[in-house]
């Protein structure tokens, strides 16, 4: 709770912190999702930070935040500790609007957790923004997630039968009821307890007063890494890009299913859940990671070049040019030009420095939402046999308009290379993704996606292909990983009718040919 609020009573049960009155500007309007070339993505839904025994906790957090921007745009929250309370601010928008240095210095304390929360088209209010502050029979307590619980609902509905009362419809405050109303008499085995009636995918930090507690989910689809400070103190982190910016040394990934409690000076890592084969998340390699950093033991930039030149052997063509979809697409372009032996060229530049609302032209502009992004070079293009390298076709609009951008910047053919293979499932495991029916990939065959883009020719990178960063002496399959995206097999059972739940961004927007097809 806030400084200065309302002293611990144990009698409630929990109370949530009152969420004050919504930041969003009223007057912007949004760019049109359907013309928005992000829209045509996977969306990975958060990112988490937590810093435990620096005098500097919120400030490093903060930059942590900073540097996983690129996990979640809408929010940001940071809580820190003062030993005695628990002291928050969140906000709308991006790390460094919702963080002044007034504000950073309100945050006192050795400890902090953050979180960053992902953009979606539907609403933005505040509640939606983490990290949620609850008072509960122990006291005050903080929590922020990365992931999706796949018996949420369920959960969710057992408890409220049991009389708890929701405010939000966040999979974290499930979390919250969980270990409010578990009988074990210390947090730690209560937030046990309460994870070990969650399946799913979760990343998850809790900070109290005086102790931190940062747990993954048994089949690790998410990455969390420890650092350490040089005066000893702790930092967790969804990627090690956190960790280089603040300039921790990185310890170590948090194991799949382990417990990390740490209290004073002591750091305990608890195993308490049953063994499950790991499915750390491919995607993270495909897209969602940042390329500096380390993610599951590997660079992220050098799995995607081994993609890229892995593409290259399965699906090269005659051209003349290997361009890259920026920023994504650089990597594995960069590999697929190394193994073919054809020149690298950034025929499409991106505007780094476009916001999320735009005043368009009364005559509106073809394709803007891309075109506003990325810009194709006709110096460049003009005359060439082009290769395009992307990471994903999601719904197929987006590449569509790129193709149509090349050729009218002068390209003689247009070859579409994907460094991963078709996208033919929604996510259930905490990345937002359009349903089966808007996947292009689940409705049309290559061939047929090919032609709605418009390309010359079209082709992905196999599912073995896929796995081809994998030392040769290992089994380069998907052990290891879950890749139900590609595949429809999801390593924990789940329950279809939450596609509802994966809406939020592709909701009404302009839809591939074949939309609507299970
Ligand atoms: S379904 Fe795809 S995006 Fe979701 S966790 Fe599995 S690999 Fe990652």
């Amino acid at each position: 709770m806030e400084e200065g609020g309302e002293a611990r009573n144990p009698l409630k049960t929990i109370r949530f912190e009152v969420e004050p009155a919504s930041t969003a500007p009223a007057s912007i309007t949004p760019l049109d999702p359907a013309s928005d070339d992000t829209s045509d993505r996977f969306h990975e839904e958060c990112a988490v930070v937590g810093i435990y025994g620096h005098s500097e906790a919120a400030n490093l957090a903060y930059l942590g935040l900073y540097a996983m921007q690129h996990r979640g745009q809408e929010g940001s929250g940071i809580v820190s500790s003062n030993g005695k309370a628990l002291i928050s601010h969140r906000g709308l928008g991006l790390v460094a609007d919702v963080f002044h240095e007034n504000v950073i210095r309100r945050l006192v304390g050795n400890s902090a957790i953050g979180h960053n929360r992902y953009s979606t088209a539907g609403e933005t209010v505040l509640r939606n923004t983490q990290p949620l502050v609850a008072e509960f029979s122990l006291g005050s307590l903080a929590v922020c997630h990365n992931g999706n619980f796949v018996n949420a609902l369920e959960t969710r509905r057992r408890l409220e039968e049991n009389g708890s009362i929701f405010q939000s419809s966040s999979d974290t405050e499930v979390l919250v009821h969980l270990v409010a109303g578990s009988k074990r008499p210390s947090l730690i085995d209560r937030v046990i307890d309460a994870l070990a009636q969650v399946e799913g995918a979760y990343c998850v930090l809790f900070l109290t007063e005086d102790e931190l507690i940062a747990a993954r989910d048994p089949h690790g689809f998410r990455p969390l890494c420890l650092g350490k400070f040089p005066n000893g103190a702790w930092v967790v982190a969804s990627e090690t890009c956190a960790l280089d910016l603040v300039e921790a040394e990185y310890v170590r990934e948090i194991e799949p299913g382990e417990v990390l409690h740490i209290r004073g000076t002591e750091l305990h890592s608890l195993r308490p859940f049953a063994h499950v084969p790991t499915n750390a998340c491919i995607f993270e390699y495909v897209y969602f990671a940042r390329p500096d950093s380390n993610v599951y033991g590997r660079n992220v930039y050098g799995v995607r070049k081994e993609m890229g030149r892995q593409l290259a052997r399965e699906t090269l063509v005659d051209a003349d040019i290997v361009i890259p979809v920026p920023d994504s697409g650089v990597p594995a372009a960069l590999g697929f030009a190394e193994e073919s032996g054809l020149p690298f060229e950034m025929g499409l530049i991106r505007n780094h420095y476009v916001g999320r609302t735009f005043i368009e032209p009364k005559d509106s502009i073809r394709n803007f939402g891309v075109k506003v992004k990325l810009n194709a070079q006709r110096d460049v293009l003009e005359g060439k046999r082009v290769i395009v390298i992307d990471d994903s076709i999601v719904r197929g609009t987006t590449s569509r308009k790129i193709v149509r951008m090349i050729r009218n910047a002068g390209a003689k053919e247009v070859h579409m290379r994907i460094s991963a293979p078709p996208t033919i499932s929604p996510c259930y495991f905490g990345v937002d993704t359009p349903t089966h029916g808007e996947l292009i990939a689940n409705n049309l065959e290559i061939e047929a996606i090919r032609e709605y883009i418009q390309a010359d020719s079209l082709a992905y990178l196999s599912h073995e292909g896929l796995y081809a960063f994998l030392p040769p002496e290992t089994e380069r399959t998907s052990k290891g990983f879950c890749d139900a995206c590609f595949t429809r097999k999801y390593p924990v059972e789940v329950n279809h009718d939450q596609e509802a739940r994966q809406m939020r961004l592709f909701h009404a927007m302009e839809m591939p040919p074949g939309a609507g097809r299970q």
